[in-house]
């Protein structure tokens, strides 16, 4: 068993967290502001490779693993995990689409996904389903040329932004089963959006309803097979999952970096406050439970790579404990930095607000216990 990072992954990590403190950190206050991220971003990202981490080399992707993918969020979450977590998205749109296409829609719209001039969101959610997502309503019906798909997607990231949807459409019966995946280009008749979703974190992101009434595709639209759509859309999570697992990873890291730096400064009763030993303590409390989180993260992404039969629930069980830890962390970062970790000037409160929303998407964390606890009880 060998835990250490090869030469390739070490550059891997490294090349994304240059770029993420040149071309995201000094920005990512002013495009929280501004509640966007510019689109000129992304085709810098694309030339790293980085919009299409896990599309095989042959289509023209980065071809790597999912340990390495997580190296990246982690590394460009230590920038900013809002903008980060964003591009999560879109490269589990990207393989999905890579893995399930058929050569033609392949042919038309991955050249744009590998460049990230194809910014892609993802549509599972709808106003009345989320945790249970295969109760979704929007409904695709058959038409000569294609389908005409009728109903509405929630707090999808990137809605009005992006300009592409995955989206996860009935066709079929109730539930999983009649679930397909057809993909909606921007300006299609019949697409429109909610107004901006005013939000706790994550603000660069634009979030909003996709609503569609009426809105005509052609069939060469549709990903894959018709009914297998819930699968396919599970099958981007596990790695989604890891992702967002790392973003959180990334953020609490550099919010640990900035507190032990803080604390060697900051006096109190005649001496830095890093000297009290109760803080101390605080201290190493967080750096154990982060490289407890970075372990289990990426032995998790290992199960993934090599296909383990339990790697849904490793995926699952590495979101849960490392999004709790991550927020733990910043929390308690924040209240070591006493009153100017409340101040946005310091960066910290950006994160306890930026890493809350990830206990609660790509599957709540009650939800990632229901599927441990599933797996233990099948299984015992
Ligand atoms: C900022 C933001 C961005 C998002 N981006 C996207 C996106 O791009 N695309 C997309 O498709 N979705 C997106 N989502 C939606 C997100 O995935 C859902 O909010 C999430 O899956 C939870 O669904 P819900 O909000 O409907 O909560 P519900 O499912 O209604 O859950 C409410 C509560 O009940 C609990 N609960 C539900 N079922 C069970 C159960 N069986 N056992 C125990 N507890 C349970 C949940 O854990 C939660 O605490 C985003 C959400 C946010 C906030």
């Amino acid at each position: 068993m060998d835990f250490a990072l090869s030469e390739e992954q070490t550059a891997i990590f490294d090349m994304a967290y240059a770029f993420g403190q040149d071309q995201i950190a000094p920005y990512a206050r002013a495009w929280e502001a501004a509640g966007t991220i510019p689109k000129d971003l992304w085709p810098k990202v694309g030339a790293l490779g980085f919009a299409s981490l896990y599309v095989s080399e042959d289509a023209g992707g980065a071809g790597l693993g999912r340990l390495d993918a997580t190296l990246v969020f982690e590394a460009l979450s230590m920038a900013c995990p809002s903008v980060a977590a964003f591009l999560s998205i879109h490269n589990m749109c990207a393989k999905m689409l890579d893995s399930f296409g058929d050569d033609a829609l392949k042919a038309r719209v991955m050249p744009g996904v590998l460049s990230m001039g194809t910014v892609l969101s993802y549509c599972l959610t709808e106003p009345g389903s989320g945790s249970d997502a295969a109760a979704l309503r929007t409904r695709a019906e058959r038409t000569n040329e294609g389908y005409v798909l009728n109903g509405t997607k929630a707090f999808i990231s990137g809605g009005g932004y992006s300009d592409a949807y995955v989206c996860m459409v009935r066709t079929g019966d109730d539930g999983p089963k009649g679930v397909s995946t057809v993909y909606v280009e921007d300006g299609a008749e019949g697409l429109s959006f909610g107004a901006l979703e005013d939000k706790m974190g994550w603000r660069s992101q634009p979030t909003a309803q996709v609503q569609f009434d009426n809105c005509n595709i052609l069939s060469g639209n549709l990903v894959g097979e018709e009914g297998k759509g819930f699968t396919y859309a599970m099958k981007g999570l596990d790695g989604g999952r890891l992702n967002i697992a790392a973003c959180s990873l990334g953020a609490a890291q550099s919010a640990l970096d900035a507190t032990l730096a803080y604390m060697g400064e900051r006096k109190a009763f005649g001496q830095p406050i890093d000297q009290f030993q109760g803080l101390q303590w605080r201290l190493a409390d967080m750096e154990i439970e982060l490289q407890a989180a970075r372990t289990f993260l990426r032995h998790a992404a290992w199960k993934l790579d090599n296909d383990a039969p339990d790697a849904t629930k490793f995926c699952a069980m590495a979101k849960k404990f490392v999004t709790d830890a991550g927020s733990k962390v910043v929390d308690q970062c924040l209240q070591l930095h006493g009153g100017y970790g409340y101040l946005a000037d310091y960066g910290i409160e950006k994160l306890v607000r930026d890493l809350r929303v990830h206990q609660i998407l790509e599957g709540t964390n009650e939800i990632m216990r229901v599927i441990v606890a599933r797996d233990m009880l099948k299984n015992r």
